[in-house]
């Protein structure tokens, strides 16, 4: 090859420079340690802010820091020693500010063979960089969040390939890592079939969403043969443009959490002496049932007992026994009523039952069975047996009760008037609608 750069002028060698689009310096080789810029472009000087009159003939040790300068001589002087182009990728500060370059040379030759000139090409790939710098910040950011989070996560691709899964989905879900590696979605939910309860409307609810790439899902519960529940939440992944990238799932073990919930929730709607329901189920269930028995025209009664001289029973038999005698109370009641029936303590020695569909004159006869059965029960103490005995008022739902209190407020003064008839006795309200 005819090396056409030797007799070219730098000022020449510029004009043919400056058609590139792409920064280019030629360099001159004076030894292996010295370098002489023989001319930059115009594209050259624009990036790099140098002007090509005044670094023309000038070494980089004069032009760059020492750091700098010592860089690019072990660049240039591979060059020459390899006698063959070389690509490498460079930073440089420069006055606009931190660059990256894309830079090639290619040696030129004397009439010995050695290599004399370099022509230098650099693009600037500054852009494309720092991209890939805040890519991969991204990237530790996002692996950092999926090793620490106490949900199970798992990404899956448009067509339904696994893309990403963290330590927590393992663990929760046991699949053998080599299916997650392999990244077949479809093994990995027929790994995940076989531990669900309801397998079929486990993987009913995941085709869906498959197919309803928009839908969000929330706070799913699953449950798992082995007892654990999860929670599942999952949300459709979609590009700036809408189009579908994938799904997300997360997946939550809420065991403890459940139960935790079911026993505070246990605790609030009973009494903890009794174990029956407490005033507030009570106020619920009687809530309900006034609503059902408006709507369909049925009956609904409701016995209101409160036990005779209770405080002499704790008197003489002590608070332990008092508390014995309420359970036992319970205990006499409960075969005699229905599980439709709701038998509730409102505090201290007063209870209250609810009778759906059941007429005044059955719940007076209900009322005058526990009257009797309690009386004829006998009680024990360290000391001796004892009897006790309860007084129940009995009313009613009138056509023309606008609120499930006056019911209750009925009974509560039939209760009064069986009290002062003298106790141990059921009182109906004077309803005549049955
Ligand atoms: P009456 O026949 O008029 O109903 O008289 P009484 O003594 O049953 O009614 P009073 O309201 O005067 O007394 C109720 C007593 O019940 C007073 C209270 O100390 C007692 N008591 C309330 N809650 C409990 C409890 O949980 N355990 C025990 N052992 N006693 C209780
Ligand atoms: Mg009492
Ligand atoms: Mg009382």
């Amino acid at each position: 090859m005819k090396d056409i750069s030797t007799n070219r002028e730098p000022a020449e060698l510029r004009q043919i420079l400056d058609y590139l689009g792409v920064a280019a310096f030629v360099i001159d080789v004076v030894s292996a340690d010295e370098f002489r810029l023989a001319a930059i472009n115009a594209r050259h000087e624009q990036l790099s802010g140098m002007k090509h009159s005044e670094v023309a003939g000038r070494s980089v040790d004069e032009l760059l820091s020492p750091e700098m300068a010592a860089a690019i001589k072990i660049r240039y002087r591979r060059c020459v020693e390899s006698k063959a182009a070389t690509d490498y990728q460079e930073t440089l500060d420069l006055p606009i500010g931190k660059t990256y370059w894309q830079t090639t040379l290619v040696p030129f030759f004397g009439e010995s063979g050695e290599v004399t000139r370099l022509l230098g090409t650099a693009v600037e790939i500054s852009d494309q960089m720092r991209l890939k710098l805040e890519t991969r910040y991204q990237s530790t950011v996002m692996s950092a969040y999926l090793d620490e989070s106490t949900d199970g996560i798992l990404v899956v691709d448009a067509n339904n390939q696994i893309k990403t899964w963290n330590r927590r989905f393992l663990e929760i879900w046991n699949i053998p890592v080599d299916i997650m590696q392999a990244g077949d979605g479809d093994a990995a939910l027929q790994a995940v079939l076989k531990q669900v309860h309801a397998p079929d409307r486990f993987v009913q609810r995941i085709r869906k969403l498959y197919t309803l790439l928009k839908e969000d899902e929330q706070g799913v519960c699953i449950k798992m043969k082995d007892g654990r529940v999860l929670e599942r939440n999952s949300q459709g992944l979609h590009g700036a443009a809408g189009d579908y990238w994938g799904r997300i799932w997360f997946y939550r073990d809420v065991t403890d959490l459940q139960r935790m919930t079911e026993h505070l929730q246990h605790m609030s709607q009973t009494d903890p002496l009794t174990g029956i329901p407490n005033r507030w189920t009570l106020s619920e269930a009687l809530e309900k049932e006034y609503r059902r028995a408006q709507r369909h025209g049925h009956h609904l009664s409701v016995l209101m007992l409160d036990l005779d001289h209770f405080k002499q029973i704790n008197d003489r038999h002590g608070h332990g026994t008092g508390d014995a005698v309420l359970r036992e109370f319970v205990q006499i009641v409960m075969p005699e009523i229905r599980t439709s029936d709701c038998f509730a303590r409102m505090g201290g020695e007063e209870f209250v039952i609810l009778l759906p569909e059941t007429s005044l004159s059955s719940a007076r006869q209900l009322a005058e069975r526990l009257c009797r059965a309690v009386a004829a029960y006998t009680f024990n103490s360290a000391d001796n047996g004892f009897t006790a005995t309860v007084s129940i008022g009995v009313a009613t739902l009138r056509r023309n009760d606008d609120n499930p209190e006056h019911l209750l407020s009925r009974a509560d003064q039939c209760l009064y008037t069986a009290k002062s008839e003298g106790r141990n006795r059921a009182h109906p309200s004077g309803d005549s609608e049955d």
